[in-house]
């Protein structure tokens, strides 16, 4: 059985296990955990940016990032197919206390400039303070955005003195697809946070990465939602691993997506867009008109207990 859910269901390699039983530690309440030091450190420098700060989860980088580029009765602006929107809306709710206008998601993941000027001009003082842009896009299929496009949006939100947060839960299955640098991608992005516990395979934990004071203003903010950790080396140890061993072989899971996605294209029923398939995700629609999603899940189980008999 290949688990196909989710790249989150993937386990630490052996080479983590032993970097855990080996890593130097220390209290990082207190900045003393040399290798979670070590693991911000890296990850600052293969993203072209001073600082970064080991999150528990992607959920919470994105959150703290948000709340530290925006100040009380702010606007953050938001796709509204994010995963921001559409998965992590109840930190934003509980705890952040910031008004998001979403914007219409375009099929290839961007948001149209004409949508985020009207945005900027109709928002009221204080204003618009972000924009969240993701890169890949998750609910579209995992696809990467222009170049382009980030260097257009970030130069319009700069010129009115807003920021761009970009979440690159899978930057690195960008960079590695597109041939791009990781920093290249996010050069013009003032926070990002990256995921270590997705296709790069470490258990838990997550990047945000920017400037040197907005990362300073996220640790305050980690610390709000209780996220500050003691011996977090533990985790940095895989993550450290995960950046170094784990990066070039994002392209097996690309391979193996586009495979699993070109041979379901050919059954009849099945519709999957191969334009959309670029990085590891697949996402396809049962057209079959004998099957609605519940029925066609009962299907492949039926399915999946015969070839195991
Ligand atoms: C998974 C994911 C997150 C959240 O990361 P967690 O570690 O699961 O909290 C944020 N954004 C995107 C695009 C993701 O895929």
């Amino acid at each position: 059985m290949i688990e196909l859910r989710s790249d989150t269901f993937t386990l630490p390699t052996a080479e983590m296990l032993a970097a855990i039983a080996r890593a130097p530690l220390g209290d990082d309440g207190y900045g003393e955990d040399p290798t979670v030091i070590r693991l911000e450190k890296m990850a600052a420098a293969r993203l072209g940016k001073d600082a970064a700060c080991l999150m528990p989860s992607g959920t919470m980088a994105n959150l703290a990032c948000m709340m530290a580029h925006c100040p009380a009765g702010s606007t953050a602006l938001v796709g509204d197919q994010s995963d921001f929107l559409i998965y992590e809306d109840k930190g934003l709710a509980g705890c952040a206390g910031i008004t998001v206008r979403p914007l219409a998601t375009q099929p290839d993941g961007t948001l149209t400039l004409s949508d985020i000027e009207r945005q900027f001009s109709q928002a009221k003082a204080p204003g618009v303070a972000v924009l969240y842009i993701e890169n890949p896009h998750s609910l579209c299929g995992g696809v990467i955005l222009p170049g382009e496009y980030i260097h257009q949006v970030a130069e319009f939100v700069h010129s009115r003195g807003a920021r761009l947060h970009l979440d690159g839960a899978r930057l690195f299955n960008a960079a590695v697809k597109s041939g791009i640098g990781p920093a290249e991608i996010v050069r013009d992005a003032d926070s990002i946070q990256f995921c270590l516990s997705k296709g790069l395979a470490a258990p838990v934990g997550s990047m945000a990465v920017g400037g040197e004071e907005l990362i300073g203003k996220v640790r305050v903010k980690r610390e709000m939602l209780g996220g500050n950790m003691r011996q977090a080396g533990v985790i940095a140890a895989p993550g450290i691993v995960a950046l170094e061993l784990m990066v070039e072989r994002l392209k097996d899971d690309h391979s193996n997506a586009r495979r699993l996605a070109e041979g379901m294209s050919r059954i009849p029923g099945i519709e999957v867009d191969l334009g959309t398939v670029q990085t590891n995700t697949v996402v396809f629609r049962v057209t079959d008109p004998r099957f609605g999603c519940q029925s066609f899940i009962e299907a492949a189980r039926r399915l999946h207990s015969k070839a195991l008999m």
